[in-house]
């Protein structure tokens, strides 16, 4: 039979050949109980969580948590309206309120998720006879931005400073260019060159730079703004893109700007018009969270002394990673192909270890790798046992001596 479903059969025999080897699907699990920030019951394990994006281990700050009830008390469930209609609540404004402060910004505008402020931000700030120019190993989210929109796109090999400028340099010098990077590259957990880059943008006429600091916010410079404030470059930064489900701890989106006309996006951008706002309860914790990561200093020390930790625990194992040194608190452990990948993936969450594994499209091409996202919560023993486990597990499937 065919249909249009024909176009996935070759999907579905990958899929199917690899669970028929008798591993667990990597895809299908399901957290039964959650109890901390790092710590989950799967299938009646206690599992140490070392593949969230939790990053500052908000999820249960007990202030996080009481706003959130208190929200829901006081304003119900959900909003059922835009943000433009009857869906802006008080808790929609001072959740702006608290990105505006966070990022020393005058606008700050909040999406129903992370997704969208750049499907919103890039589709719409682009348009026809416009260009986007990106890195080749963006997100998926900011290629679907470019997809939704009308604007020209261009791509520049990853992190390479010398193709951003001459992709640049072949472009029209009269034509309006949005350059968009990411702070932290999320499959690898490397970080992007940006005072080099912004130099090289700057030659180049008519740009503006949108960074995504979705990975970054919260334990990079001195106020958790990002990579883009740690390494200098808040006032070349045109936009800053992030989300509410990593270091906050909640979900949404949220995009904050200096820009004097950046309040129209709130009429035209059709990702932020066409969909419901987050329900108060959501907004709430956000705001309080954000408030909160304004002085998580010990926290943000604690998350680099774990990633440096597991990063030099790993390497010494024999296992290669995605980095040199660890540049975040994603610690990617490369595999070399999808069934390794699978088996070791699986030996860890028997061993009582949560990770991401990650394969193409997600990943760079012909690239399989388990993700390991730090938290600020992992105590100094979960580190230790992480590490003993991924000993085990390495050289039970053999990737390891
Ligand atoms: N940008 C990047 C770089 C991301 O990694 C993600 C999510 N993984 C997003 C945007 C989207 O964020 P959200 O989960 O809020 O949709």
């Amino acid at each position: 039979m065919t249909d249009l479903f024909s176009k996935f059969d070759a999907l579905i025999a990958e899929r199917q050949a690899l669970l028929d080897t008798g591993v667990r699907d990597p895809f299908a699990i399901v957290m039964d109980e959650v109890k901390s920030p790092t710590l989950a019951i799967i299938q009646g394990k206690p599992t140490i969580l070392l593949g969230t994006y939790n990053y500052m281990g908000m999820t249960f700050d007990p202030d996080v948590v009481a706003a959130g009830k208190k929200a829901l008390d006081d304003f119900g469930a959900g909003t059922t309206g835009s943000r433009v209609l009857n869906g802006t609540y008080q808790g929609h404004k001072e959740c702006e309120e608290a990105l505006k402060e966070f990022y020393g910004t005058e606008h700050a505008m909040v999406f129903s998720t992370g997704y969208q402020a750049n499907l919103g931000m890039i589709s719409t700030i682009a348009g026809k006879g416009d260009y986007v120019i990106l890195d080749a190993d963006s997100h998926a989210s900011i290629y679907d931005g470019c997809a939704l929109g009308n604007a020209e796109i261009v791509r520049f090999r990853h992190n390479s400073v010398e193709d951003l400028d001459k992709r640049l340099g072949r472009l029209p010098a009269d034509a309006q260019k949005l350059v968009v990077l990411e702070g932290v590259y999320s499959m690898l957990g490397d970080i992007a060159p940006l005072p080099e880059m912004v130099a090289a943008v700057r030659k180049h006429p008519n740009c503006m730079i949108l960074v995504d600091e979705a990975h970054g916010m919260g334990f990079f410079g001195p106020n958790g703004r990002g990579v883009y404030e740690e390494l200098g470059v808040e006032k070349d930064i045109d936009f800053v893109v992030g989300t509410f489900s990593k270091s906050v701890g909640t979900v949404g989106g949220f995009c904050v700007s200096n820009h004097p006309k950046f309040e129209v996006l709130r009429l035209v951008c059709r990702p932020y018009v066409f969909t419901a706002s987050l329900p108060p309860s959501v907004v709430a914790t956000a705001a309080t969270s954000i408030r909160k990561l304004m002085h998580a200093g010990d926290k943000r020390t604690h998350l680099w002394k774990n990633s440096k930790r597991l990063h030099a625990g790993l390497r010494e194992m024999g296992f290669t990673l995605g980095t040199e040194t660890a540049q975040s608190a994603i610690i990617a452990v490369m595999l070399p192909d999808q069934e390794i990948t699978v088996r070791m993936w699986q030996a860890l969450l028997e061993l009582g270890v949560y990770v991401n594994m990650a394969r193409p499209p997600a990943t760079p091409a012909g690239t399989f790798l388990l993700r390991c996202s730090l938290c600020a919560e992992h105590s100094d023993e979960q580190v230790g046992d992480i590490l003993e486990r991924f000993r085990a597990a390495g050289q039970a499937v053999g990737c390891i001596g």
